[in-house]
């Protein structure tokens, strides 16, 4: 069982409008992975005025609910790290991979 410390890193971030970016990195303690079909939706996106996060955070995959992806165990993502960024939702995980 993985630790807290163990969860793949959110590497990269290209969604520019979310409060949680900066510079293409994500500064929230941990995102969630949600969606259906075909779009594993990142459910931390949100678009507000005031910047969110902690400056000196790279954001973690806290918890995923794709348990149809290759990279899912027990809810978790196992991937090294993911990348998020426009697909068919403003902020798709973009690492999901259907088994
Ligand atoms: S790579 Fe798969 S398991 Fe990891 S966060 Fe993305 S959709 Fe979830």
């Amino acid at each position: 069982m993985a630790t807290l410390a163990e969860l793949p890193q959110v590497s990269e971030c290209t969604v520019a409008g979310c409060s949680y970016n900066d510079h293409s990195h994500c500064h929230a303690g941990a995102v969630t992975i949600s969606g259906e079909g075909s779009e594993a939706r990142c459910a931390t996106f949100i678009p507000l005025n005031v910047k969110g996060g902690l400056d000196t955070v790279l954001a973690s995959v806290g918890a995923c609910q794709r348990a149809d992806c290759v990279h899912n165990e027990h809810l978790t993502c196992t991937a090294t790290a993911v990348r998020v960024g426009a697909g068919a939702d403003l902020a798709d995980c973009l690492t999901y991979q259907p088994r």
